[in-house]
């Protein structure tokens, strides 16, 4: 059978048609915009690609829990337009077919768990380091949801004494996202994090944050495998950085045996949100 994805970001959608095996047959994309306009081309993509059910890993915060009445809705945005709109009906009544809905970190978890970097463990960790950042977790095929789901790039983390930058997470000012998200380095030095490549400070102030909140993440959840994406883990320098880091902040409490192959890249290339999406669909 034919099944379909949606990566629904704030900055992009990607939208596929495939085999449930994960292969892709035929791919889209096209920026967010408002919701109308932006489920206006979803469902162009679907009338010329017809399938017969369809997973989508959106943005968040959305209600995960199927009790709710709003299970399937935008939550708390910053994006006014989106806020409180009903991704899920509006995506069953345009489309016609059932409908699985997740987190765009959880959809890309499982992306890598079945097909990637996470394909010889158990469970692991997917973290995006990019606009914003948010980590998805999949234990034995079945991505993590909660009453609603996680946002664990929210955690609070002690900032560096010799860092002055208040932060930029609209919640929460210094909180991960506000401190080690590309906007918060972009605001923090006047530039984007691609044009500091060669700035090494700027890469173990970042590693410094990151290696933080993976310690509590490793310390909350004890992953097999944690795979850091997203536009700002471009800066490859930043893995090696964040391993030596995370190794001196756990200090032996808990085990890792080879870091080399606990914090790692992802191996999707840019497809595993997407791919993640279409998994949701044979997952449930
Ligand atoms: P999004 O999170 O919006 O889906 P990305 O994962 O591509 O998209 O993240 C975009 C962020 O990553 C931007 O803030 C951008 O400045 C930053 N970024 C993109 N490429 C690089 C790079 N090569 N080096 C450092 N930061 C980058
Ligand atoms: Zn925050």
């Amino acid at each position: 059978m034919l099944i379909g994805g949606i990566e629904a970001g704030g900055t992009k959608f990607v939208c596929a048609v495939g085999e449930e095996s994960g292969e892709i047959i035929a791919k889209t994309s096209f920026p967010t915009e408002e919701p109308a306009e932006t489920f206006q081309e979803v469902k162009r993509f679907f009338h010329s690609h017809k399938v017969e059910a369809i997973g989508i890993g959106c943005f968040g915060p959305v209600d995960l829990d199927k009790k709710s009445a709003t299970y399937g809705m935008i939550l708390n945005t910053p994006k006014t337009k989106w806020k409180q709109y009903d991704v899920l009906t509006k995506l069953k009544s345009d489309l016609k077919v059932p409908v699985y809905i997740d987190t765009d970190v959880n959809a890309a978890a499982l992306a890598e768990y079945k097909y990637g970097a996470g394909r010889d463990v158990n469970n692991c960790m997917y973290i995006t380091v990019g606009t914003g950042i948010g980590a998805g977790y999949v234990q034995d095929g079945e991505t993590y949801v909660g009453k609603s789901h996680p946002e664990m790039g929210h955690v609070l983390i002690q900032q560096h004494k010799d860092d002055p930058f208040t932060g930029c997470c609209p919640y929460h000012g210094n909180c991960l996202e506000g401190l080690a998200s590309g906007p918060a380095i972009e605001q923090r030095y006047g530039k984007k994090g691609a044009q500091l490549a060669a700035d090494r400070n700027v890469w173990e102030l970042e590693a410094y944050y990151l290696a933080q909140a993976i310690m509590n993440y490793v310390l909350v959840l004890s992953p097999e495998r944690i795979i850091l994406g997203g536009g700002v883990m471009k800066q490859k320098q930043l893995y090696p950085l964040i391993r030596r880091k995370v190794l001196d902040l756990v200090n032996d409490y808990v085990g890792i045996d080879n870091v080399d192959t606990f914090i790692v890249a992802p191996k999707l290339h840019d497809e595993q949100g997407v791919r993640g999406a279409m998994a949701l669909v044979s997952s449930d």
